[in-house]
């Protein structure tokens, strides 16, 4: 506990990835604002961030079941269905990839790693443990902001920079 949001390193290089990948991601947090999405990222050697697998959020099915245990909905928070990323995880890797990142997205908030955020990453039961965060920040139905999160060998701790599309 005690955690602070982490913000995006200002000046840092922004982490380039292709295009088609981030429009991807980016049209599946226009589609489902208000709520927030989620997904996964896999890739290979080659290219680190090249498939997008669209996760459905049931967030607010659990608050709706279950509100103190889970005091938010899928507005302020994410919860991937189970068979959906493990039906990702399977094909991605029957296709020679593997999980490199999970993202979601923040309406009406800029791109941070919450509290929240990484005490999920952090949890014994997250099935990624050492994957990349994407977040994507959702204003006025726009996506305003990109950030990318990734633990820091030595440290262990999350820090984060932009994320941008490669200029082709
Ligand atoms: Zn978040």
């Amino acid at each position: 506990m005690g955690r602070e949001r982490i913000d995006l390193e200002e000046g840092r290089p922004p982490l380039l990835i292709a295009r088609r990948v981030l429009n991807e991601f980016c049209a599946h947090a226009r589609e489902t604002q208000p709520e927030e999405c989620c997904g996964l990222i896999t890739g290979d050697g080659e290219q680190r961030f090249r498939t997008v697998y669209r996760c459905r959020n049931e967030m607010t099915l659990y608050h709706r079941k279950d509100p103190e245990r889970y005091p938010r909905d899928g507005k302020k928070a994410f919860y991937m269905n189970e068979s959906d990323y493990l039906k990702a995880m399977e094909d991605a890797e029957s296709r020679g990839e593997t999980v490199n990142a999970v993202y979601h997205s923040h309406v009406g908030a800029g791109s941070y790693f919450s509290a929240m955020d990484q005490e999920f990453a952090s949890h014994a039961l997250f099935p990624f443990p050492d994957v990349a965060h994407v977040v994507i920040s959702v204003w006025d139905e726009q996506v305003n902001q990109l950030g990318v999160f990734e633990r820091d060998d030595a440290s262990g701790q999350f820090t984060g920079r932009s994320l941008e599309a490669e200029r082709s």
